[in-house]
This record gives C-alpha cells, sequence and structure tokens, in this order.
C-alpha cells in the first residue's frame, strides 16, 4: 500500500483527499454511501481554505491537481474529550495516590491542591496536558476544575489565561467542581458569578467535604435546587460527577434526574461517571435508565480511571469493572459520550490526554464491538453535542478540515496497535512538533532538585 504523498496536508489551495475511510458515525451529512462491516465508508472530501468544501461517495468529489489518494485509510475528525480534571493532571510524581483508592486520590489531591496550587503551577501544567491533546488530536475539551473556596478564584483565573492563549487551538469549557455541601453557603453565589463570566458551567460531586460519596447527603435535594437556582439565573448549564462508587444503595442519579425534571433543566445536564448504575438489580437499573432519559441527561463513561479506582483493595484482584452500563442506556435513547478524564495525578497514574486511546480501550472494556456500529460516535459527535460544539468531533461541509489519518484500512487494525504514527491535520495543515518532553514538564517544576530537571 501507497504511503501518504509528502505533499499531503501542506497547502491552503483546494485538494481532495480521495478514498478516505471514516466511520459513518463521522458523517452526519453524507448520504448514499454503503458502510462496511466495521460501520466505515470509503469518502472523498474536498478542503478548501483549511476548511472541509464537500463530502461525497467515494469517487464523487471533484477532481482538483493537489488531489490525495489515502488509499481506504482510516481517517477520523479531531476528537472531542468531555470530562477531563486538567487543574489536577501530572502531578502523580510529587504527590502520589498513597494506596490508589478513591478515598486515597481525594486525600492525596486536596494535600497538592493546598501545597502547590497557584497560577504559574496550574498553567505550566494545564498547558501541558493541552500540547499533549493537542498532538493526539483533540480539538476540544470539557475540564472540571476544583472550585472550593480557598481555592476556586485562583484556578478560574489561571484557566481564563489558558483558554484565551489556546483558543485556537483546543476550545475548551471549564465547569466547577466541588462537594455539594458548599450549595448551603453564600460561596456559591460568588462562585456562580466567576462561572458565568468565564463562559463555564455549573457542577459538583454528590458528597460533603471530607466525606466518602457512599455517606450520602441528607439535604441533596435542597443542594440541588441551589445549584440549578444559581445555573438558572446564570443561563448557564450543569454538569455532575455523580455515583462513582462501588455501593450499589444510596445511588443519586435518580434524584439529579428528578431535580432537573423539577428545575426545567431537561436537555442541559450532564453526568460523568454513574458507576453503581452497574450494579443495581435489572429492574432498578431499567428504572433508573428510564428516568435518565426522561430528565434529557447525557451521560460520561470513563472507563480507564474507572477500572482503576473501583473495587481496588490491597492484596485482592478487583471483581467488577466499575463503568457505566452504556449498552442499556444507549438503547434507551440516552446520549452517552466516553472521555478520559484523570491524567497522571491521584486519581489515576497514567493517560496522556488522547481521546483515540481512550476509544481504544472503551471499545474493549465496555464490549462496543461485534459489531462496532455507531461506537464511535461516543468519541466526537455525543461528546460535541454535550459541549453544543458543530465544528468538532464530526467530517462535514464548513467544519474545519482537522483531521486524524492512521496507516489502518479497519477498525481492529485502528484498535490493535497505539496507532503513534497518526498524522494529525489541523485546518487543512499537518500538525507539526508532535509530543511534548516530560522532561519540559519536570524542568519547570518550582522547587524540582536539579538532577530530576537534567533527566
Ligand atoms: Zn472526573
Amino acid at each position: 500500500m501507497q504511503s501518504i504523498p509528502e505533499h499531503a496536508f501542506t497547502t491552503d489551495r483546494p485538494t481532495t483527499l480521495r478514498r478516505a475511510r471514516s466511520p459513518v458515525a463521522f458523517l452526519p451529512e453524507v448520504v448514499g454511501v454503503a458502510p462496511d462491516r466495521d460501520g466505515a465508508a470509503l469518502v472523498d472530501i474536498a478542503i478548501a481554505d483549511g476548511r472541509v468544501a464537500s463530502v461525497a461517495p467515494a469517487g464523487s468529489g471533484p477532481a482538483l491537481p493537489g488531489d490525495v489518494d489515502l488509499g481506504g485509510r482510516h481517517l477520523w475528525p479531531t476528537l472531542v474529550d468531555v470530562h477531563a480534571h486538567l487543574d489536577k493532571g501530572h502531578i502523580v510524581e510529587r504527590t502520589p495516590n498513597p494506596d490508589g483508592t478513591h478515598f486515597g486520590a481525594l486525600t492525596a489531591t486536596a494535600e497538592d491542591r493546598t501545597r502547590f496550587w497557584r497560577r504559574d503551577d496550574l498553567i505550566r501544567r494545564m498547558e501541558f496536558g493541552l500540547a499533549c491533546a493537542e498532538a493526539h488530536g483533540v480539538s476540544a475539551i470539557r475540564t472540571h476544575l476544583d472550585s472550593q473556596e480557598e481555592q476556586g478564584p485562583e484556578t478560574w483565573a489561571a484557566f481564563g489565561e489558558v483558554s484565551v492563549a489556546w483558543k485556537n487551538r483546543v476550545a475548551l469549557q471549564a465547569v466547577a467542581l466541588a462537594p455539594m455541601d458548599i450549595f448551603r453557603g453564600p460561596y456559591a453565589e460568588q462562585l456562580a458569578d466567576i462561572v458565568a463570566e468565564t463562559g463555564g458551567l455549573m457542577g459538583g460531586v454528590t458528597r460533603a467535604t471530607g466525606s466518602r460519596i457512599e455517606d450520602g447527603l441528607a439535604d441533596l435535594d435542597a443542594l440541588l435546587d441551589r445549584l440549578f437556582a444559581l445555573a438558572s439565573d446564570r443561563d448557564l448549564d450543569v454538569d455532575l460527577h455523580v455515583d462513582e462508587t462501588n455501593y450499589a444503595a444510596g445511588a443519586t442519579l435518580p434524584d439529579i434526574a428528578r431535580a432537573t425534571i423539577r428545575n426545567g433543566y431537561e436537555g442541559r445536564v450532564t453526568c460523568g461517571h454513574c458507576c453503581s448504575l452497574a450494579l443495581q438489580d435489572e429492574a432498578t437499573l431499567a428504572e433508573h435508565v428510564r428516568l435518565v432519559r426522561d430528565a434529557g441527561i447525557s451521560i460520561v463513561t470513563l472507563p480507564t480511571v474507572n477500572m482503576y479506582l473501583q473495587d481496588r483493595q490491597a492484596g485482592r484482584t478487583p471483581r467488577w469493572r466499575g463503568v457505566t452500563p452504556v449498552t442499556e442506556l444507549r438503547a434507551a435513547g440516552v446520549r452517552v459520550a466516553v472521555a478520559g478524564d484523570n491524567c497522571r495525578d491521584p486519581f489515576y497514574a497514567y493517560g496522556d490526554h488522547d481521546m483515540l486511546d481512550t476509544f481504544r480501550q472503551g471499545v474493549k472494556i465496555l464490549h462496543l464491538d461485534h459489531p462496532y456500529g455507531d461506537a464511535a460516535a461516543l468519541a466526537g459527535p455525543a461528546p460535541a453535542a454535550i459541549m453544543g460544539l458543530s465544528d468538532h468531533g464530526a467530517i462535514r461541509p464548513g467544519a474545519p478540515a482537522s483531521f486524524i489519518v492512521m496507516n489502518a484500512w479497519s477498525m481492529d487494525q485502528v484498535l490493535a496497535r497505539p496507532q503513534s504514527d497518526r498524522i494529525v491535520v489541523r485546518n487543512g495543515r499537518r500538525l507539526a512538533g508532535g509530543l511534548p518532553s516530560y522532561a519540559t514538564l519536570v524542568a519547570a517544576e518550582p522547587g524540582r532538585p536539579t538532577e530530576h530537571a537534567a533527566a
């Protein structure tokens, strides 16, 4: 098979990319293509001035002098990571999780936040994460930001700077994340104002400060109503951390669905994790899924991090996967996305902000294969719709010509290799530079001993 011509993705002149193979989930406006057994189709993509001009069945695109024949290679749009934690990222070396548990993650992160999370440290780590994401072919990220009273204002100010600096490279949204008991006090109002100024979302995790998720919140309904009132006054969407636990009892997802309906917020709420939903009996699962659907809630599954944290006990092999029942939710018509969550922090020691890797792992963990069907929607169109972005996660006329091109001709080839030789194209041009080195991250760390910086 021919290699990709050297002249490909080097000009703004009109060009047709011939015989590109893309999952039809990424081709919302193409008609008349026959999907292969993987749910992908061969198309001709005309690009001009850095944007997609047309997408048509292979053989029917316009013939232009600089055409590039991709020979049936997989070409995907740049992907969307709808649930990240850029503020926590890349602290694993200085503050590791003591035992790998969820509670260990909470305590280690709180310690690191108190000691280090000042403007320069936040910006340095957020920008490193964004550079990783961009190099892997991620063009939009929604990040949660730890927003406790003593941290929120400084973090949101730093995020504002990063968001402006990166606006032409990675589209960013942020969500205020804090234990729900902050909605008992006056700070919640100040936080909502900060969020509104930055164009962010209201959020939270359904537990109290310093306690475990399974301890519950007796006044959860009132706290949710306050959150929705603050969001509604400022016309903000909502994104919550929900039931990231292996205790089936005390699930808060139904409470959130009822609060969504009670407050007229149908279609504007996203819930991440929802791990314990998988531990409900069949009748309860069906009832909770129905409530989620009726409330128009979108669900985000974070399979790599949930497998890492859930059911972890020293000296014992985990017995369950800890991941969201994606198939049941999708079958009921609920919008579901897969996302990366934490990256090299106490909640997850690994990760590289690579949505293609998240999708590759998600297919295997969640059994999104045999057949693949429209599984690719979880990494592109679904998260883009949740973020309200029409220019990302799909290949459609008018959208930026931003792609991931792989030396893979079938979905099993996409999923079998890490695609380290992928070509990332942004606005019609091949992205140069590659991944940032860990050495640059460590060298810039305040107080770091020099022998580490020189590594
Ligand atoms: Zn999260």
